[in-house]
């Protein structure tokens, strides 16, 4: 695996190898299996798999998430150099943003991607996350970027802006990778202590019990029992909803044909997690 640091270097070494197909998986590291699984599908579709490792600072709308965002840079070369990733970019602020990451910049037409849910809870959220992955998309220019369903909006989002740059690049939603008892896999588990953890479980409980019991018709019942199960184990929900699968806006009735989804944000103290779940989707 070859480590990169400096944008002018991996430009120069993708610019080497013109024939070869890119696929390109970013990460903020402190790096798990559910990384892990979009590096192994990106090996599956191309050439070279590029990941990258950047805590990006204009997507943190909340300075102590940042502050306290799991770093676990020596681990996450070791686990890399053991998996199919034949590039690793580890860029510093600087390489990203030149400028600096308060100078003024493009603003990217979301449309309502930009307000509901994610949007709505963290302003600016996906404005930063556009900012990072058009400098990222620019600098790797790859045929394919495969990013996780468990940030279900921020998928949209890039589609949305891959739409909006007229890339080649092609996205593929991978698969949400879960711990045993269904909590979904994530950087900021690490800053849960194990009884947290499991109290954490009831978010993909709650999802589960709304596509459980999921008929047409009204469905606001299905919601708010599903709320209750999270706020009585200890958490404190941002949102939980179910929303059209193709432009999330929010459903309350059913007809029984539209494909859903159902998403949730919720904190367990001060460290906020989000979910999904396509509904009706293995039936
Ligand atoms: P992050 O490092 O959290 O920014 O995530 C980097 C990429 O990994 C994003 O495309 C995420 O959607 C994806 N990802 C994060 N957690 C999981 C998971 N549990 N299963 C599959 N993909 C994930």
């Amino acid at each position: 695996m070859l480590l990169f640091k400096r944008t002018v270097h991996i430009e120069d070494h993708i610019k080497k190898n013109p024939g070869a197909t890119i696929a390109f998986v970013p990460t903020m590291g402190a790096l798990h299996e559910g990384h892990l699984s979009l590096i192994r599908a990106a090996k599956e579709v191309s050439d070279l798999v590029v990941v990258s490792i950047f805590v990006n600072p204009t997507q943190f709308n909340d300075p102590s998430d940042f502050e306290k965002y799991p770093v676990t840079t020596g681990r996450d070369v070791h686990l890399l150099s053991q998996s199919p990733c034949d590039i690793l970019f580890l860029p510093d602020v600087p390489q990203i943003y030149p400028q600096g990451p308060s100078a003024p910049h493009t603003r990217y037409e979301l449309g309502s991607l930009d307000t509901v849910l994610e949007g709505r809870f963290r302003p600016g959220h996906f404005q930063g996350v556009c900012r990072v992955m058009d400098r990222l998309l620019h600098i790797v220019n790859p045929h394919w970027v495969l990013m996780g369903q468990k940030d279900y909006q921020q998928c949209m989002v890039v589609a949305r802006l891959l739409q909006l740059l007229g890339l080649r690049t092609r996205l593929q939603v991978c698969p949400t990778l879960r711990e045993p008892e269904g909590l979904a896999m994530s950087s900021r588990n690490l800053r849960l202590t194990d009884t947290e953890r499991k109290k954490a479980n009831v978010i993909y409980r709650a999802l589960k019990s709304i596509d459980e019991q999921l008929s047409p018709g009204e469905i606001t019942h299905l919601i708010a029992d599903a709320s209750r199960l999270i706020e009585e184990a200890g958490l404190r929900p941002d949102y939980l909803v179910v929303a059209d699968a193709d432009d999330l806006q929010e459903v309350m009735h059913w007809d029984g044909k539209q494909r859903l989804v159902a998403l949730a944000a919720a904190f367990m103290h001060e460290v906020r997690l989000i979910d999904n779940l396509v509904l009706h989707e293995a039936r």
